[in-house]
């Protein structure tokens, strides 16, 4: 990462009096720029709402609804339960189903919003972002497109490295080291491409 702007004062002859000059701002992280352009798009979204509606009135329920909001800018296709590609990760063609924001988009996402919420100077106890009914929807989404998609989310990787542990805890020379817990990190990662992930076995 190189400095955008501001960088190289080495030219500058530092004046005796004065004290050097302070390091230029470390860039923003790619998490702290998200997060300051995902707190941008929900304020903007307030400032749009009708009737208008302030943070400090901020619900989960208003939270949920921004989160579906969001689904019409979504890039995953989820099978509605009467389609016929319902639960197959790759279809072989294309249907009628709407496309909607990856779990693990908006999962990720309401993080980075409980973090900006507090730090810009909301009450952890009136975090709408942290509220029951959003921690629900966010799991029902998870379930539900985990069966349209057919894809199993992080549950079946836990049971996997713990079955495998036990079946050959004595030889594993023969396996590659389980790949760390990225729950997290993947979470975080834009909507993967259906069916890129051949790791069923
Ligand atoms: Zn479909």
């Amino acid at each position: 990462m190189e400095s955008g702007e501001g960088g190289g004062s080495s030219s500058s002859p530092a004046a005796d009096k004065t004290a050097p000059p302070p390091p230029p701002p470390p860039p923003l992280s790619r998490y702290e720029s998200q997060k300051r352009r995902d707190w941008n798009t929900f304020l903007q979204y307030l400032r749009n709402h009708k009737p208008p509606l302030t943070l400090a009135r901020c619900s989960g329920a208003h939270v949920i609804e921004f989160l579906k909001y969001l689904d019409q800018f979504g890039k995953t296709k989820v099978h509605e339960a009467g389609c016929a590609f319902f639960g197959q990760p790759n279809p072989p063609a294309s249907c009628a189903c709407l496309f909607r924001q990856a779990w693990g988009s908006l999962d990720a996402l309401i993080g980075r919003l409980r973090a900006a919420f507090e730090e810009n100077g909301g009450l952890p106890d009136s975090n709408p972002f942290a509220a029951r009914p959003v921690r629900i929807y966010l799991r029902e989404v998870r379930e539900n497109q985990a069966k349209a998609r057919g894809i199993p989310y992080e549950k079946k990787k836990r049971k996997r490295t713990a079955a495998a542990a036990a079946a050959v805890a004595g030889e594993s020379s023969s396996n590659p080291p389980p790949p760390p817990p990225a729950t997290a990190a993947s979470s975080s990662a834009p909507d993967p491409p259906a069916g890129s992930s051949p790791s069923v076995s």
